[in-house]
């Protein structure tokens, strides 16, 4: 994977939802996939940062993207069919799926953790991701063949002091992508997940504020790891946890 090179045309007609597709790595993966022929569902919390990716796509010439407005915070199961209903009517069937977003909360010791930040975390991070693909993995089962692609952190891992609920959320979202992945094994549907690694983000930034993201890889330097993931180089591949390269 060190040394993939994806193919101008790689993911031509197929659509692939994003979330969190209007800041850091998930707007690039939206970029970056409308840019290998993918159309794109922009699915995020803030319109205007979806409308501003949605236009970079229009302007590179790309397929005409969609956006879907939703934050998952407060997202229901009914958004999540409707969801996958209008999906279902747009483009007949859904080819990717990258779960991106996320929050990150506070850092800091265990007897600290607050709990509507706990349950908020476990919300957008866990519960969403799996609300979302339960009612995704219907029109998901009538492409080709398709990839769910779950992102993960090193603290997902591996647990590390002060990094609370975040972390156990990764935990929580690399175990999803296991039983997921063998429920899918030798279907058309591959599972795996994804640790982006330090990335010059907004999110990297707050988690470390003082470190200096020059020092850091962009979103951009990671998309070959992306790209393999969401293409047909990567059909035999199910249940597994990589490291973007
Ligand atoms: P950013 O914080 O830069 O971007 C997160 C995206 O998720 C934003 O577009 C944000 O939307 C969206 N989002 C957050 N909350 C919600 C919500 N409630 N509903 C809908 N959308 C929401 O994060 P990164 O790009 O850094 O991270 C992307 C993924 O990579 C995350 O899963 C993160 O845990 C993981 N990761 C990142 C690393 C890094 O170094 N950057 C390292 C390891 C893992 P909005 O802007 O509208 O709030």
């Amino acid at each position: 994977m060190l040394e993939y090179q994806a193919r101008k045309d790689l993911l031509k007609n197929k659509t692939i939802l994003v979330t969190g597709a209007g800041d850091g790595i998930g707007r690039v993966a939206a970029l970056t996939f409308a840019q290998h022929g993918a159309t794109v569902i922009l699915l995020g919390k803030t319109v205007k940062k979806l409308e501003s990716v949605y236009d970079e796509i229009v302007a590179q010439n790309g397929p005409t993207p969609a956006i879907v407005p939703l934050d998952l915070k407060g997202a229901t199961e009914q958004n999540y069919i409707d969801m996958a209903e209008t999906i279902a009517e747009q483009f007949g069937a859904l080819d990717g799926l990258l779960h991106n977003a996320s929050l990150l909360g506070a850092l800091g010791p265990f007897e600290h953790i607050d709990v509507k930040s706990l349950e908020d975390i476990l919300k957008i991070n866990v519960t969403a991701q799996a609300v979302m693909t339960k009612a995704l993995l219907p029109i998901m089962r009538k492409a080709d063949n398709a990839s769910i692609i779950f992102t993960s952190s090193g603290v997902g891992r591996k647990g590390r002091a002060y990094w609370g609920p975040y972390a156990f959320s990764k935990f929580a979202t690399e175990g999803m992508m296991q039983v997921l992945a063998d429920e899918c094994d030798q279907t058309s549907v591959r599972v795996n997940s994804i640790n982006p690694g330090a990335t010059r983000t907004e999110m990297r930034a707050k988690a470390y504020p003082a470190e200096d993201p020059t020092t850091l890889k962009t979103p951009e330097q990671i998309m070959a790891s992306y790209l393999y993931l969401m293409g047909e180089d990567s059909l035999e591949v199910n249940g597994q946890a990589l490291n973007a390269q």
